[in-house]
C-alpha cells in the first residue's frame, strides 16, 4: 500500500455522501404500536414503506445504522434489468410462461424507477445513459453478439453493437476487445435517489428510525413483537428488508443469502478535458469479467468512480483501493498518477438461484437477493411488498412461490466465497 496513492483528504465513506450526507432523524423512541414494521431502510424497505403508508397504514421504519446506510448509498448508480439467468435457463427451470414473466419483470423494475422518479420529481441524476458492456476477450466480444443478435422472441432489448475497430467512441481504452451498449440502461446518483424516497416515506406518515437495530422478532398471536434497544414496537405486518445485512433475527432468510462484499474507489478530480476521452459518451460501464468491474463518471463528470472485487476474502478498502487503482490503471494508463479521494465496500446479498425473492415466510414478508444489481429490482421488488402487506392482487409477482434455496449447513457465513473467486478469476484469465 502506497500512501502516495491517497488524496490528503482522503475518506474510507462514500463518494456519494459528499453531497448527500446520512441523514438526521429524531433520536425519539419507536411507538409501542404500529400496522405495519419494515426492518431496514434501504430502497427495498423505503420502497414498501412508501405503498403502505399512503395505503393509510401506521409504518414504523428501523434501521440498525444510519438510514440508507447499506447498499442503496454505497452502490455503482447503475441500473440494469437486473435478472442475472436468460431466458433459456428461466425456461429449463421454471418453465417458458414463468420465464417470460420473470424477464417482463426485470424491464419493469427499470421503467418502475424511471416513472417513479419523474412522477414524485425526485432530483437525482437520474439519466438513460446507455450501458457499455465490454468484452475482455475476443470469445466474450462473439458470445455478446451471438446473445444480442439472436434474443428470444418478446423480449429483444435495444442495443448496439461495438466493434473494437470503434470502440474509442464509447471508452478511451484499447483494453477492451469491443463490446455491445444496451441503451436503455440508466445511470443515477444513489444517495440522491434514496434521500428522494425517504423524503416521500416520511412525506406519506411514515416515521424512521435510525440506530434503531430490530434484535428480536417474535409472533404474538395477532402479529409481531418487534424489540430494539429503544422498546418494543407490537406490528400487524413486518417487512424484512435487510438483504446483505440479513441477521440472526431471521434465521430462515439468513440461510439463503450470501452476503458478498463489494469495492469501490472514486478518483480524485481529474484535469479538465480527461473524462471527454476516456468516457466520452457518458455511459455506465461494465464488463464480461465473471467477477466484474462496473464503472462510471461522477455525475458532475469530474471523477471516475470504479468498483470490482479484488479480495478472494473480504479486506480493508484501504487495501482494496490500491488494488482497484491498479486494475483502473490497465484499463485507462493515463490514470497512474492519478490518486484516490474515497475507498469503501458494501454487502450485496446473492442467492443460491441467482434471482431476487420475494414473498412471506412464518409471516414476515420479504424481498432481498438481488446479487448485485439491486437499483432497480430492490425498488421495484420493495413496492411490490408493500402492495402484498396492503393485501393488493398486484403485489403478486412472477418471482413470488419461486423455492428459495439455500444449502445443508450454510447458516450465512459464506466459507465457499474465496474458492469460488479464485475459480471464476482464473476462468476470467483463461478467457471464458
Ligand atoms: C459497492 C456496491 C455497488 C453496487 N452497485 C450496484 C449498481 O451499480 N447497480 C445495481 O443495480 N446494484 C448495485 N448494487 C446493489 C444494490 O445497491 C442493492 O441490491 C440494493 O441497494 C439493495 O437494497 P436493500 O434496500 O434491499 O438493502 P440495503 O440498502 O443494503 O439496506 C439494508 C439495510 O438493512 C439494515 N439492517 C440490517 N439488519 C437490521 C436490523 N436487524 N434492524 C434494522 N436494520 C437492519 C442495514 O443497516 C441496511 O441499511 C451495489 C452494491 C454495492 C455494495
Amino acid at each position: 500500500m502506497t500512501d502516495a496513492l491517497f488524496t490528503a483528504d482522503f475518506k474510507l465513506t462514500p463518494y456519494w455522501w459528499e453531497h448527500v450526507p446520512r441523514p438526521a432523524l429524531p433520536q425519539a423512541e419507536p411507538p409501542a404500536r404500529a400496522d405495519v414494521v419494515v426492518v431496514g431502510s434501504g430502497y427495498t424497505g423505503l420502497h414498501a414503506a412508501v405503498q403502505t403508508a399512503r395505503g393509510g397504514r401506521h409504518t414504523v421504519v428501523l434501521d440498525a445504522e444510519d438510514a440508507g446506510w447499506g447498499c442503496s448509498t454505497r452502490n455503482g448508480g447503475q441500473i440494469s434489468t437486473s435478472i442475472k439467468p436468460g431466458f433459456e435457463e428461466l425456461a429449463r427451470r421454471h418453465g417458458a410462461e414463468r420465464a417470460d414473466a420473470i424477464l417482463r419483470e426485470g424491464q419493469a423494475s427499470l421503467d418502475f424507477v424511471a416513472d417513479f422518479v419523474a412522477a414524485e420529481k425526485l432530483d437525482c441524476d437520474f439519466r438513460i445513459a446507455g450501458r457499455f458492456h465490454a468484452a475482455h476477450n475476443p470469445a466474450q466480444y462473439e458470445a455478446l453478439v451471438k446473445r444480442v443478435t439472436a434474443q428470444p422472441k418478446g423480449h429483444e432489448v435495444p442495443y448496439e453493437i461495438v466493434p473494437r475497430a470503434e470502440q474509442r467512441r464509447e471508452l478511451g481504452t484499447d483494453a477492451y476487445f469491443g463490446g455491445v451498449v444496451y441503451t436503455r440502461h440508466a445511470a443515477v446518483d444513489p444517495a440522491r435517489y434514496h434521500q428522494g424516497i425517504l423524503e416521500r416515506a416520511l412525506e406519506a406518515g411514515a416515521a424512521v428510525f435510525a440506530r434503531c437495530p430490530a434484535t428480536a422478532i417474535e409472533p404474538d398471536g395477532q402479529g409481531f413483537r418487534v424489540t430494539t434497544p429503544r422498546g418494543t414496537i407490537a406490528a400487524r405486518d413486518v417487512v424484512i428488508a435487510t438483504n446483505g445485512y440479513t441477521g440472526p433475527q431471521t434465521k430462515w432468510l439468513r440461510r439463503r443469502v450470501i452476503p458478498i462484499g463489494s469495492y469501490v474507489i472514486a478518483t480524485e478530480e481529474l484535469p479538465a478535458g480527461l473524462i471527454d476521452r476516456l468516457m466520452p459518451r457518458d455511459r455506465i460501464v461494465s464488463d464480461t469479467r465473471k467477477v466484474v468491474f462496473y464503472y462510471r463518471a461522477s455525475p458532475d463528470r469530474r471523477r471516475i468512480l470504479f468498483g470490482g472485487r479484488v479480495s478472494h476474502d473480504e479486506t480493508d478498502p484501504r487495501i482494496s483501493g490500491p488494488k482497484l487503482h491498479a486494475d483502473l490503471v490497465k484499463i485507462f494508463p493515463e490514470l497512474v498518477s492519478t490518486r484516490i479521494s474515497h475507498s469503501w465496500c458494501g454487502y450485496i446479498a446473492y442467492t443460491f438461484d441467482e434471482l431476487a425473492h420475494i414473498g412471506r415466510h412464518e409471516g414476515l414478508h420479504y424481498a432481498m437477493g438481488y446479487c448485485g444489481s439491486g437499483v432497480g429490482m430492490a425498488s421495484y421488488l420493495g413496492m411490490r411488498l408493500g402492495q402484498q402487506v396492503l393485501g393488493k392482487a398486484e403485489g403478486r409477482t412472477a418471482f413470488h412461490d419461486l423455492a428459495f434455496q439455500t444449502r445443508p449447513f450454510y447458516t450465512g457465513n459464506p466459507w465457499f466465497l474465496a474458492p469460488s473467486i479464485l475459480y471464476y478469476r482464473w476462468q476470467d484469465g483463461r478467457g471464458r
